[in-house]
């Protein structure tokens, strides 16, 4: 199993789920939303091999963390993987859109110099602009746009430019987040979960929860589970193979 998108140091019992996540999944991104946490999260986890800690700063923090810039890019030459990063376009982000455009675009261009990462995401009421800052840096290496939620149109420009996709159960759940999935193509999606900030029925998307949103495309995509987990695999190590 797998996880391309947890914020699993901020699990009330992150310690104790980490040791299980680590057994569970093969392969896991935890995601920080600040470089402070990215410091202290990967001292914290480093003795986990399959987990592994992105550098970050999310865009809903942009505004209270901006001078957490220096600390960001300075250490993108030694972070394997960058999330979460990217723009959020609602209405209370609005006041922060032009230090979310900069640190973003910082970003993707310190991403460029040394060769492309791995990336995840974050590009909610945001898309068109994500992808027009993605389109200046054709070289980032691999986009993986989490929790993806903006038009078919939107989706189809995404596609074309070489974007990976990592979905969860509330995105695979609802209508809107299916009809994108089915649009998505099969060896571009990756399963994620979003906790704990993502919640469904109460309690916080599991890390180790692959398996169900591998049960929910296999319905959206009409074709056998075990072909979905195949998938999951191989697109994984396509990623991990990168550079
Ligand atoms: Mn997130």
């Amino acid at each position: 199993m797998m996880d391309l998108h947890t914020h699993l140091d901020l699990y009330p019992n992150a310690l104790r789920l980490a040791q299980k996540v680590n057994e569970s999944n093969s392969f896991t991104l935890c995601v920080t939303t600040s470089p402070r946490a990215w410091k202290a999260t990967s001292a914290v986890f480093s003795k986990y091999s399959n987990i592994w800690v992105a550098l970050g700063l999310h865009p809903e923090v942009v505004a209270r963390k901006f001078e957490e810039r220096e600390i960001l890019l300075q250490n993108i030459s030694v972070s394997r993987y960058i999330g979460e990063i990217g723009l959020d376009g609602s209405p209370q982000y609005t006041a922060s859109q032009f230090l979310q455009k900069k640190i973003f675009d910082d970003v993707l261009s310190e991403v460029t110099r040394h060769g492309g990462k791995v990336l995840s995401i974050h590009s909610r009421r945001a898309v068109s602009a994500v992808l027009s800052s993605l389109k200046t840096y054709p070289k980032v290496g691999i986009p993986i746009l989490h929790w993806f939620s903006g038009s078919l149109a939107e989706l189809r420009e995404a596609i074309n430019m070489g974007c990976y996709f990592s979905v969860n159960m509330l995105m695979a759940s609802s209508m809107k987040g299916s009809a994108l999935i089915s649009s998505m193509p099969r060896d571009r999606v990756l399963p994620e979960s979003d906790g704990p900030f993502a919640v469904q029925n109460g309690a916080p998307l599991s890390p180790i929860g692959s398996n169900d949103v591998a049960q929910k495309l296999s319905t959206i995509w009409n074709v056998p589970k075990e072909e979905v987990l195949r998938g999951f695999d191989k697109t994984l190590q396509h990623i991990l193979r990168f550079p």
